[in-house]
């Protein structure tokens, strides 16, 4: 992708490009230094989480992700992006909320609708791994039920 040359006014009715170096909007005179630094802060944090993802440093990768879409919560590609690294560090809650958010905004977001098939696969697999589990180790299954059954009955008593 190549450097912008131009910024352009970031109030919706208005858009103009303006020069990159201009401290105003030419039409409408909204300062634009400050929206700047805020949208390079933003891409240099979402970039910084990209490197760190796919360097496989996911807490950072969440970290990065997660500031730039507190700084500007309609930033669905650092949303799909902050739930794909919460996917891949096997936070699955944390990956469909934010999945979910991306969708409340954009109902058909193909990002966002992959992910969530993912964690029902994901939800799938882990549901059929218990149930292997749990005929393997059926006599450590029902020495558990026992253990809860136990612990409702104490809990009967206080009341
Ligand atoms: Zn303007």
């Amino acid at each position: 992708m190549s450097p912008p040359t131009e910024i352009v006014c970031p109030i919706p009715q208005c858009r103009k490009p303006n020069n990159l170096e201009s401290e105003t909007c030419q039409a409408c005179g909204t300062p634009l230094r400050e929206y700047a630094r805020l949208v390079n802060h933003s891409a240099r944090l979402f970039n910084n989480g990209l490197d760190a993802a796919s360097d496989s440093r996911l807490d950072e990768a969440i970290e990065s992700f997660a500031a730039v879409v507190h700084w500007c919560p309609s930033d669905l590609d650092a949303r799909n992006a902050l739930a794909q690294a919460y996917f891949e560090s096997d936070n699955d809650r944390a990956a469909r909320r934010h999945w979910d958010q991306v969708l409340e905004r954009k109902s058909k977001n193909e990002i966002a609708l992959k992910g969530l098939e993912l964690l029902a696969q994901r939800a799938e697999k882990k549901k059929a791994g218990k149930k292997t589990k749990k005929k393997k180790t059926r006599k450590k299954g029902a020495k558990n039920t026992a253990k809860k059954k136990t612990a409702m009955r104490k809990r009967r008593k206080k009341i």
